[in-house]
């Protein structure tokens, strides 16, 4: 099968399990997620499933991106902070949606194949990071929107900081770092006051405290 009829299926499985924003199917339908994947999955690009990717990471599920996305309410004037780039891809969805995308990494290397990748599909509007991304980035703050796509034990606190107090929305997987009783978790932020809903259950590697990643860099510095 094509990549084309692969990808047919794709949507009308996102649209069945509950994207229905148009905007948000097309930006799937549109961006290549075969350019987003290790050369050795290339053929299961349109297949509803996680991958792996380099670094024992991974590229999240199309109905994961389809539906986290969806829960951002995202505007096109949108400043948006995405925390875990992996290999790009829901970077690269947002920056479809939204005005511009804040994007961090703890990896460099994978840090380094995404920014290839924007440049090769002429997307400038994302702006990368290498670094701790439970710290958030205080300079761009605030953002109307943040997306975690690494599973965290509890709300980090700098993130809720640099969000918008007028209306921003942050989505998040929150639970147990080994994978299990995870659940997304949208929070929203109206001046000094919060509100979180539980929204469905996922299944994201952690979101691990600390930079650099890199054992040897971290040798070093011992
Ligand atoms: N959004 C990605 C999938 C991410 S997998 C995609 O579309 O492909 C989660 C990513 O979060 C991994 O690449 C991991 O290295 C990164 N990560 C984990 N903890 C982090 C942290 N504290 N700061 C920044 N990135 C982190």
């Amino acid at each position: 099968m094509s990549h084309d009829s692969r990808k047919i299926r794709l949507i009308m499985d996102l649209r069945n399990q509950g994207v229905t924003d148009t905007a948000i199917l097309s930006a799937i339908e549109t961006m290549p997620r075969e350019a987003f994947v290790e050369e050795a999955f290339l053929d299961q690009a349109y297949a509803n499933q996680a991958l792996p990717i380099n670094c024992g990471q991974t590229i999240s599920q199309p109905l994961i991106v389809g539906l986290m996305t969806q829960a951002l309410e995202l505007g096109d004037r949108h400043k948006v902070l995405e925390v875990g780039t992996g290999s790009g891809y829901q970077a690269a969805i947002l920056s479809k949606l939204a005005r511009r995308v804040y994007t961090i990494e703890r990896h460099r290397d994978l840090l380094a194949q995404a920014e290839k990748r924007f440049t090769k599909l002429h997307i400038h509007n994302i702006t990368t990071m290498s670094g701790d991304g439970y710290k958030g980035w205080p300079a761009q703050a605030p953002f109307d929107r943040i997306l975690v796509t690494a599973a965290a034990r509890v709300v980090p606190p700098e993130l809720v900081a640099q969000l918008s107090d007028q209306g921003g929305i942050m989505v998040l997987p929150v639970g147990d770092t080994g994978g299990l009783n995870q659940e997304v978790i949208r929070v929203r932020k109206d001046g000094k006051q919060f509100h979180s809903e539980r929204m469905f259950p996922v299944r994201f590697v952690p979101l691990v405290e600390g930079f650099p990643a890199d054992e040897s860099a971290a040798k070093r510095q011992r």
